[in-house]
């Protein structure tokens, strides 16, 4: 009994256009061939639960073998097989009823992916890698007789009786010549492990003539078995499919440490599981935060009924949860198509708001629960809330409750906390509370301490995302403004219409300018002759809070090319009620300018503004004047 016939395709052939067109991810033949397996173990597991098979189920099994010189790989399942007709209807016909769709669409098409799973191709992926596949196939119907398909890449096909006496299919794909790299027992497992590390069912991989051969090699050593025939590849129960009341902490670590061998362990996780109105299953990990935030991006691995698929997510999670890691299984997000039908699809937008959600009350729940454990992570976690609070208007309503600010004495304030704390000492006139924060609080300690004087408290504002975040705020908080510490000097910093009266003349208020700016060349510093306490320092070096954020902007590109060309300028504050003003005016020119430049250098040199010749200069003069 033997039968030939035309695969049904009104056009002469796909498959060099299947080839040519899908040749960049080639290998996912292999994922379509294994997750196919898969699927008819699973079907006559179920056929069998529901009383409609009776014959022996055994253990559900997979496997992937290849032969070096045979030039073939191998897929095999004992699953429900298929009889002759079931090969004509599935194979031949399903695959390409879509065929003048799909030969006007494959111009346009960016990957393989979007084709194979549009058209419904996964089947013929084989024929990326294989100029001959073969089926060799019994089904588990009662009287079934095994069938065997042979097609040699053309749209002619072959059926004929087969050979297998058990239930099951075998898959196999003689390689074509560009393919031989897939004949490689590392090349395979590479991909076995990229993408079928977590199926549901056991797959074997290995191969049948390296390991059953006895003999001596060339050089008169033994041959040795290169590797097992059953070394079975995936963990058929990853976490994300199991209750995560069956789990513990340690199950959880170790995942991830699966995941991401040699990365430190992660802060926390949340186990996502949901059936209505989509189905998702993963679990998300907080990794710590690296300098390199790059590399920390796309980790998050997609899954789709535990197949890999990507690890882009892009839209699947919201932009700011890129850096989480972990791993998400959704049968719901259309896989296979472009990224632009990505974006619009209903299913794709709604578990993006479930994420979102799910995060914000993960880390609601472990503020509320564990307020310490919660701040001690606070720098990493603090990244992720800044973030999401920035570019997510929802989440921000949701994290205001738990995003902390912190203090250069490290402690830890709720938005509302901490304007309760401040706002009696740091109200302005007009009412607006003033928070001042410090963005280096090393190299800004002389003003730290200055605000400490006048009880005002200084956050730190150290991280990269920062700057954003205090914009941020401010559009947000009713009459809010933050000013850096070296904003102005300290008395000026938030403006309280309390007015100091300046002990020197208005004839020795000049006289003191045109000594300082004798003294101080530089034309980008600005003199002013100010009523300050007189604890304060003679002179303060300082940039205005508006001009150092253009400032800022312009040299993180954010077209304020305006303000980047502009030198930077700074106000130099001469304190007018300090006692060395007295000193000054009774001294003769000659030390009058050297201690108008002393006093001066000691502002840039608290700041750590002094550098070079003029760091030299000061320490050949302050070695003069002891
Ligand atoms: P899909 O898996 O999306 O249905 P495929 O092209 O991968 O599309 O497979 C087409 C059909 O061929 C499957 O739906 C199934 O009926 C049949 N098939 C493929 N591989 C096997 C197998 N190993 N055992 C039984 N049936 C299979
Ligand atoms: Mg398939």
């Amino acid at each position: 009994m033997q039968e030939k016939g035309t695969i049904s395709i009104h056009t002469e052939n796909i498959f060099p256009i299947i080839k040519k067109f899908l040749y960049s991810d080639n290998e996912i033949f292999l994922r379509e061939l294994v997750s196919n397996a898969v699927d008819a173990v699973q079907k006559v597991k179920r056929l069998s639960s529901m009383g409609q098979y009776s014959g022996e189920i055994g253990e559900g099994r997979v496997e992937v073998a290849f032969d070096a010189e045979k030039k073939t790989i191998t897929i095999s399942d004992n699953g429900l097989g298929m009889t002759a007709d079931e090969i004509k209807k599935y194979i031949n016909q399903i695959a390409f009823s879509g065929a003048t769709e799909f030969l006007e669409k494959f111009k346009d098409a960016k990957d393989a992916n979007e084709l194979i799973g549009k058209f419904g191709l996964g089947f013929y992926s084989a024929f990326m890698v294989a100029d001959t596949v073969e089926i060799n196939t019994l089904s588990y119907q009662e009287g079934a007789a095994p069938a065997r398909w042979i097609c040699d890449g053309s749209t002619e096909f072959e059926i004929s009786e087969g050979d297998r006496t058990e239930r099951g299919t075998d898959i196999i794909l003689h390689i074509n010549a560009e393919s031989q790299e897939f004949l490689d027992k590392w090349k395979l497992q590479e991909i076995l492990d990229k993408y079928c590390k977590f199926l549901p069912i056991p797959v074997k991989y290995g191969t049948k003539t390296e390991s059953e051969e006895d003999g001596v090699d060339d050089e008169g050593k033994p041959k040795r078995k290169e590797f097992e025939v059953d070394n079975i590849i995936n963990n058929t129960t990853p976490i994300w499919t199991k209750p995560p009341s069956e789990l513990n902490d340690e199950d959880y670590l170790n995942f991830y440490r699966e995941l991401y061998p040699m990365s430190e362990d992660p802060l926390f996780w949340i186990h996502l599981n949901v059936d209505f109105p989509f189905n998702l299953t993963g679990v998300l990990y907080f990794p710590k935060v690296k300098q390199d935030m790059d590399l920390q991006r796309n980790k998050i691995k997609l899954f789709s009924r535990q197949v890999f698929i990507t690890d882009e997510v892009k839209d699947v999670v919201p932009e700011f949860l890129m850096l989480l890691h972990g791993v998400l299984d959704s049968p719901d997000i259309p896989l296979n198509v472009s990224r632009s039908f990505l974006q619009a699809d209903s299913n794709v937008k709604k578990i993006n708001t479930y994420v979102t959600r799910k995060v914000a009350d993960k880390l609601s729940e472990l503020y509320k629960n564990d307020r310490k454990g919660y701040e001690a992570k606070w720098t990493d976690i603090g990244m992720f809330v800044k973030y999401g609070m920035i570019s997510e208007e929802k989440f921000y309503d949701k994290a205001k409750d738990f995003a902390l600010l912190s203090n250069t004495k490290k402690e830890y304030f709720t938005l509302n906390e901490y304007r309760e704390k401040v706002q009696g000492m740091q109200t302005d006139k007009d009412g607006t509370v003033v928070y001042i924060y410090a963005t280096d609080p090393a190299k800004q300690d002389s003003f730290i301490q200055s605000a400490g004087k006048k009880d005002y408290d200084v956050l730190v504002m150290d991280s990269p995302i920062d700057s954003h975040f205090i914009s941020q705020l401010e559009r947000k908080l009713d009459k809010t403004s933050l000013k850096r510490v070296d904003a102005d000097v300290a008395d000026k910093l938030i403006d309280k219409d309390e007015k100091i009266s300046l002990v020197l003349s208005d004839e020795d208020k000049d006289k003191v300018k045109g000594i300082f700016e004798k003294a101080i060349t530089n034309s980008h510093m600005k003199i002013e002759v100010e009523a300050l306490s007189p604890g304060e320092f003679p002179v303060t070096v300082t940039m205005d809070e508006f001009m150092r954020r253009m400032k800022d902007m312009a040299k993180l590109g954010g077209g304020m090319s305006f303000y980047g060309a502009m030198p930077d300028s700074y106000k130099v504050a001469i304190n007018g009620n300090h006692k060395l003003m007295d000193k000054i005016l009774k001294a003769d020119e000659g030390l009058q300018a050297q201690l108008a430049k002393q006093a001066f250098d000691l502002a840039m040199l608290s700041q750590g503004m002094l550098t070079g010749a003029e760091l030299t200069e000061f320490v050949s003069r302050s070695i003069e004047l002891i």
